[in-house]
């Protein structure tokens, strides 16, 4: 969940068909890394229907609350875990590290301890148009399921697919630390790492109705010695990346709830967008307090996809990017 949005909604750009172009150079390299990792997995084609409820899956058996759960899903779902498939790439194999020498931040956003340190993130930091709190709590499932362990555990998935492709991949927080950290140093690691795509992963608080996902993209800041006019174009070819990948691999429809149901919204709000320097976006895989999406997010099976999903958007921009 992030703030209210305070902004204005924007209509879509006419980048349709660029993408599509640019979408149909890259569908090889892709999809050949998509079929590799799908062939270990087993998984099946995506729809709607292929979600399995929280309770129905094996991997979901570790609980919400323990990092275990998550690691030994990694474990399972790594390519370079099952050598014995025969696909696992090897170091000398530069096709097989697409993201070699790429520089990839991951934001889980919130922290499982905020909570505790109530004092610490309501302390207002500037971000260049407003003052923000520097971190929020986050939100739950109304069975009480926190955003701040679905971000983490994503993220820890995302990061080990892109490693898998050669990312170096760096986190704003990884549960070891007692909070936070603030938006504006969330930006600033992003920054200072040079990250090539930077992403801020969140589910939504949004009313029982309301379901989906969307990908948030930055809007022009320009004031207050902030400055994020160079990373609106940019920011935006990486949301429409993560929007199209994340849909592909999850089945999750675009949310009903937001900017007229196109799946992204533009923000000047949020400090994690206004202070970057590098393409960022955030995402908001679904909404935690819709029954449906929250069977889905408490499955460890759906958040290997959102993670695939996440992973496959911020992979097509830095390849792009890099041509
Ligand atoms: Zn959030």
């Amino acid at each position: 969940m992030t703030s209210d949005d305070l902004g204005p909604h924007h209509s879509p750009r006419t980048r349709a068909t660029t993408f599509v172009l640019v979408l149909a150079a890259l569908v090889p390299l892709c999809f050949a890394g998509w079929l590799g990792w799908n062939a270990i997995a087993g998984e099946p084609g995506k729809s709607a229907d292929a979600h399995p409820a929280a309770s129905g899956t094996s991997q979901d058996a570790g609980g919400w609350g323990s990092p275990s759960a998550g690691a030994k899903a990694n474990s399972a779902g790594h390519p370079s875990g099952t050598p014995t498939t025969g696909v696992s790439p090897s170091p000398s194999a530069s096709k097989g590290k697409p993201l070699a020498g790429k520089v990839v931040l991951l934001d889980p956003g919130h922290n499982p301890g905020n909570v505790d340190h109530p004092s610490e993130i309501n302390k207002l930091v500037f971000v260049g148009n407003s003052s923000k709190a520097c971190d929020t709590t986050g939100a739950s499932t109304n069975a009480g399921y926190p955003e701040a362990q679905f971000t983490l555990d994503v993220a820890r998935r995302v990061r080990t697919l892109l490693q898998a492709e050669g990312a170096t991949v760096v986190m704003t927080q990884d549960g070891n630390t007692p909070w936070g950290p603030c938006v504006t140093e969330r930006a600033a690691i992003g920054n200072r790492a040079h990250a090539d795509a930077a992403i801020s992963i969140h589910a939504d608080g949004a009313g029982s109705s309301d379901h989906g996902f969307h990908v948030i993209m930055p809007q022009a800041v320009d004031a207050g010695g902030v400055d994020n006019t160079a990373i609106v174009g940019p920011s935006h070819t990486l949301g429409m990346d993560v929007r199209a990948a994340f849909n592909a691999a999850t089945g999750e429809p675009f949310a009903n709830y937001i900017n007229g149901g196109v799946g992204y919204d533009i923000r000047s709000d949020l400090g994690g967008l206004n202070m970057s320097t590098v393409p960022k976006v955030f995402i908001e895989c679904a909404n935690m307090r819709n029954s449906g999406d929250a069977d889905r997010l408490t499955s460890a099976s759906w958040r290997q996809e959102a993670a695939q999903g996440i992973a496959n958007g911020l992979s097509q921009f830095i390849l792009q990017e890099a041509h």
